[in-house]
């Protein structure tokens, strides 16, 4: 028979083993670490904006439909890309907008602050 004992709230296998239903994944990485703010260090921020490879660009026009709340259209068929910080909200309509360039003409850029 395995003796299994709850140890401040996990259930923990005589002898050291924890019982894997019981782990919960954390990160090791000091980076994801402080990004989670589990290290004890402030959070980090991190700014996401959009960045446009005009020479890329055809003009399709896929991006603005995909992400209206950033990019319009100019006269000429040609994204204007409002390069303020991409809100969490929105990051997925930016980055479906991002898959779906057919030139690869968009990506993002993540900073830290
Ligand atoms: S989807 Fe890509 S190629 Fe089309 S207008 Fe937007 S950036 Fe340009």
């Amino acid at each position: 028979m395995t003796d299994i004992r709850k140890v401040s709230g996990q259930r923990i296998r005589v002898g050291g083993t924890r019982v894997p239903s019981q782990i919960t994944p954390v990160s090791t990485s000091p980076v994801q670490k402080q990004k989670a703010g589990v290290s004890g260090a402030p959070a980090m921020k991190w700014r996401v904006t959009m960045v446009i490879d005009p020479t890329l660009c055809d003009g399709h026009g896929v991006c603005a439909e995909l992400f209206p709340e950033r990019i319009e259209m100019d006269r000429w068929g040609y994204p204007l890309i409002d390069g303020d910080d991409i809100p969490p909200g929105l990051t997925d309509h930016a980055r479906r907008a991002v898959t779906s360039c057919p030139r690869l003409a968009l990506h993002l850029v993540e900073r830290r602050q």
